[in-house]
Order: C-alpha cells, then sequence, then structure tokens
C-alpha cells in the first residue's frame, strides 16, 4: 500500500513540474514575441500596410505559435492601434489594461471552448507594457501551446499506464510473497491438526527453514517433548499411586478372608487384627502423602503466607513425630549461632506446609538410621535461614541421589524399611513454592544431610 502511494506522488510530482515547465517555457517565448513586436512598432517606422507588418513581425517569431493573436493597444486612450486577427478568441478589456498598465507584465491562462471543438483548450495570453522604444505600447499575445499540451497529454497517459503495471505487479508480487509466508503456517496447522493424545509421545512438526515459523516450529516441538514427557509422569505417576494402594488392600482383604475361613483362637484373631491395622495405617499414610503431594502441586496463591518463625516450628516437630510413629526417635536441635533478634530466624512461609517439609526430613532421618536420631540445626545470614537435618544412617546411593525426589522413588537400599516415596518429592515441591532450595549430601553407611535454605524476603 505505501508503495503505491509513493508511486502515486512520484508520477504527480513528475506531472507537476513538467506542466510547471511548459507554462515558464511557453510565457518565456510569448513574452519575447511580445518584446519584438514592441520593438517594430515602437520605433515608429512607417509601416501603412498590414500585411507588410505583419511580414516584419513574422520575422520576429523564432517559432510558430499556434492560433497566436497579437493585440497593441495605445497606453494613453486604450486605442487598438494593431490586431493580427479580427476575430479573437482571448477578449481583454478595458480594466485587465489598465492593470497591466500599473504593473507593467501580465501573464493569465484563459480557458476558451471554441465552436465545434470537444473540449476547452487553455490559452496562455501575456502582456508588456513597452516604454523602452519611441512610442510606449500595450501589446498583448496570446496562443495555445498546441504540443506542450500534447506532451503533457502524452506524459499523462504513459505515467497512468507505468503507475497501472507497477500497482500490478505490486500487487502480484504481493500475493506471490504473502502465499509464500502462509505456506508454512499452512503445513504447521495441517501437521498440528494430526496431533493427539495417542500420539503425543512421538509427535513432531517438521517445517525447515530458517525464519520465525521455522523457530516456531523448534519451540512447538520442545514444548511437545516437555508435554509428552509430563503427560508420560502423570501416567507413571497414576500406575504407581494403583500399585502402591492395591498391595496394602489386596494385604487386608486376603488376611480378612483368611480369618473368616474358619473359627480362630482370639489370639489368632488378635494377631491378624494387628496385621490389618499395619496395613490400615500403611494405606493412610500413602493416602495422606497422595494428598499432601496434591495440595503441593497448588500454586502459590492457594496457601495462606505469614511470618514463621523456623526455630518455634522445629520445636514442634518432634510432637509430631511421636504422634506418628511408635518408635523411639531422637531429635536434637540446635542453633549453629544464636539469634540475637526475632527476625534472624523468621521467613515469610506457610506454616503447615513447612511443618510436612520438616517432618517429612527428619522422619526420615530418624527411619533410615540404627539410633533412629536426627539432627537438625539452625543457621542465617541477611538472606536466608538454612536448616540442616543431619543422621549416621545407611546413607543414599550416588545413583539414586539424582532420582530421589521423583515421587515414589526409593532407594535400592530401602527394602526392610517402611515407606512409599512420596516424602521427599512432596518436599521439593514445598520448597519450590516457598521459592527455596533443597539439596542432598550423602555416604553410603555414614550418613545423609539435607539442606533447605528458606529465602527471608
Ligand atoms: P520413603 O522415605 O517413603 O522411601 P522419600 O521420598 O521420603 O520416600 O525418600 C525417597 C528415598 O530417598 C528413600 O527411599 C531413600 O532411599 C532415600 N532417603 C531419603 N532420606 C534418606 C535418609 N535420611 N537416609 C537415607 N536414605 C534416604
Amino acid at each position: 500500500m505505501s508503495a503505491v502511494l509513493l508511486l502515486v506522488t512520484f508520477a504527480s510530482f513528475s506531472y507537476y513540474f513538467s506542466a510547471k515547465m511548459r507554462t515558464q517555457e511557453y510565457t518565456g517565448r510569448l513574452t519575447y514575441r511580445a518584446e519584438s513586436i514592441a520593438k517594430v512598432l515602437g520605433d515608429g517606422a512607417q509601416i501603412k500596410s498590414d500585411v507588410l507588418l505583419l511580414d516584419k513581425l513574422d520575422q520576429t517569431a523564432f517559432q510558430d505559435l499556434f492560433l497566436e493573436e497579437i493585440m497593441v493597444y495605445d497606453p494613453v486612450d486604450f486605442d487598438l492601434v494593431y490586431t493580427n486577427i479580427q476575430d479573437k478568441v482571448v477578449q481583454v478589456d478595458i480594466r485587465q489594461l489598465e492593470l497591466l498598465k500599473r504593473e507593467k507584465y501580465m501573464h493569465k491562462q484563459v480557458l476558451v471552448t471554441e465552436e465545434n471543438a470537444e473540449q476547452a483548450h487553455e490559452f496562455e495570453l501575456v502582456g508588456i507594457y513597452d516604454t523602452s522604444n519611441k512610442i510606449p505600447l500595450l501589446v498583448l499575445v496570446s496562443a495555445y501551446d498546441k504540443f506542450g499540451h500534447q506532451n503533457l497529454t502524452n506524459l499523462k497517459r504513459i505515467l497512468l499506464i507505468e503507475l497501472a503495471v507497477c500497482v500490478a505487479l505490486l500487487v502480484a508480487i504481493g500475493f506471490f510473497f504473502a502465499k509464500q509466508m502462509v505456506q508454512p503456517i499452512i503445513r504447521l496447522v495441517r501437521q498440528v491438526d494430526k496431533i493427539n493424545v495417542n500420539n503425543l509421545q512421538n509427535a513432531k512438526v517438521n517445517i525447515r527453514g530458517k525464519n520465525e515459523i521455522a523457530q516456531l516450529a523448534v519451540n512447538f516441538n520442545t514444548m511437545l517433548h516437555r508435554l509428552g514427557e509430563s503427560f508420560n509422569l502423570q501416567k507413571s505417576f497414576v500406575s504407581n499411586a494403583s500399585h502402591e494402594l492395591r498391595t496394602p488392600l489386596a494385604a487386608i482383604i486376603s488376611q480378612l478372608q483368611v480369618a473368616i475361613g474358619k473359627d480362630r483362637t482370639a489370639e489368632d484373631y488378635k494377631q491378624i487384627l494387628q496385621s490389618v491395622l499395619e496395613d490400615a495405617e500403611n494405606l493412610s499414610e500413602l493416602t495422606n502423602g497422595l494428598l499432601q503431594l496434591a495440595q503441593s502441586e497448588l500454586g502459590e496463591q492457594h496457601f495462606k503466607f505469614q511470618a514463621v518463625r523456623i526455630d518455634e516450628l522445629l520445636l514442634d516437630v518432634p510432637n509430631l513425630v511421636n504422634v506418628q510413629d511408635h518408635k523411639k526417635r531422637k531429635i536434637e536441635i540446635s542453633f549453629e549461632r544464636m539469634p540475637e533478634q526475632d527476625d534472624e530466624i523468621t521467613c515469610p512461609g506457610n506454616e503447615s506446609l513447612l511443618k510436612i517439609l520438616f517432618l517429612n526430613l527428619v522422619d526420615n532421618a530418624c527411619k533410615f538410621s540404627p539410633q533412629h536420631k536426627a539432627l537438625v540445626s539452625i543457621d542465617f545470614d541477611d538472606s536466608y535461614i538454612t536448616v540442616k537435618v543431619q543422621d549416621d544412617g545407611i546413607g543414599i546411593p550416588p545413583a539414586d541421589l539424582q532420582n530421589i525426589f521423583e515421587p515414589f522413588y526409593r532407594g535400592e537400599n530401602t527394602v526392610n524399611v517402611r515407606g512409599h516415596g512420596l516424602g521427599l518429592s512432596i518436599c521439593k515441591k514445598i520448597v519450590q513454592l516457598h521459592r527455596g532450595q533443597i539439596t542432598v549430601e550423602s555416604k553410603v553407611g555414614h550418613g545423609t544431610t539435607f539442606h533447605v535454605k528458606l529465602r527471608k524476603s
């Protein structure tokens, strides 16, 4: 569109300046003609015959002026002294003559419609008041610049044709490039249309090139890959969860079936009920874990964040551990250095989530160490509060270290320890929700230390 506008402007300028130059050139010629006539008539030559005078005047013209009309007036009484034609097309009245006398020069364009002519012609009229010769005279010459106008009409035609061709070319080129640009988008849309839940894993769009659309396709593929991965994760999560739920449920059912199969002693019933109770507790732990995981996956906006004193929160954890577990567990809490003010060990957070976090870590430390002992220490600096949960237990094999934060992942050395592999994934989600960091150091047979860094602001 802007290219068309530019072309139109360019063509208009060309036409305008050509028309202006034509007028200038033609008025120059008319002025020269008028001056020559004034010279011939003004030097007082006794030329009686109009024919002779015309001849003499014609000698002054270096080129024929088309439909030329000459009018020579006396500047005193405005009598017509000479004219080359009686039936004039261009008329001049007395007011114009007076004006010419005052201003010494005039130029006008007069539109004349001749009889039987199809269109009007624009005559050029030039008048001069000549006082440089013996007899002062008002000389007016008018003529029609036939060739000039013809040239202009031709120029107009050429410009219009050029413009039409250029616009047509531009439109065609525009269409061509637009089609070239849209083609990859259409291909992308077609390929995306074919992607569904069943082929998401291997889905890929294929757009070659180095333009933005190709870049978009690359980003789209990355997104598809991530989607596929999370879809896989979701699927394996569901199958893991159902498997974990099914095992204790199946155990409960089979134990109860065995129990009611025949009459048993009170002692037998007690034993079976004890075993069923353990499985039911196991189930309850698992469902609690799943619930906590689902909760920790909610966004920040779902939780109430407030200033939490980490030392007070940690002091509460042993009570929770004791309620959850019947085994004797030892939890020692200490400060790396003593805080002088409350805000040094206060950070924004959700109290119940932070309790779940530390409870899981302390629970693991006790669970995976022969002494069932966890050492918790608190440290702080200007930006962070760091909580260290340490034990001298079985440790984590290096191969397991990078996976322990995944849901349902359990270390290879934990076969004899009860658990579902949900605790650490919940911890990770909670720490992420608090925009903190959780790291682990461990040595098999020596112990494990978890570091949790929480932002103070
Ligand atoms: P669970 O404790 O139910 O197995 P978690 O998600 O809490 O599940 O832990 C995942 C795995 O990480 C554990 O199975 C274990 O292999 C390892 N782990 C976590 N904490 C400790 C620890 N303190 N000492 C040794 N291994 C640990």
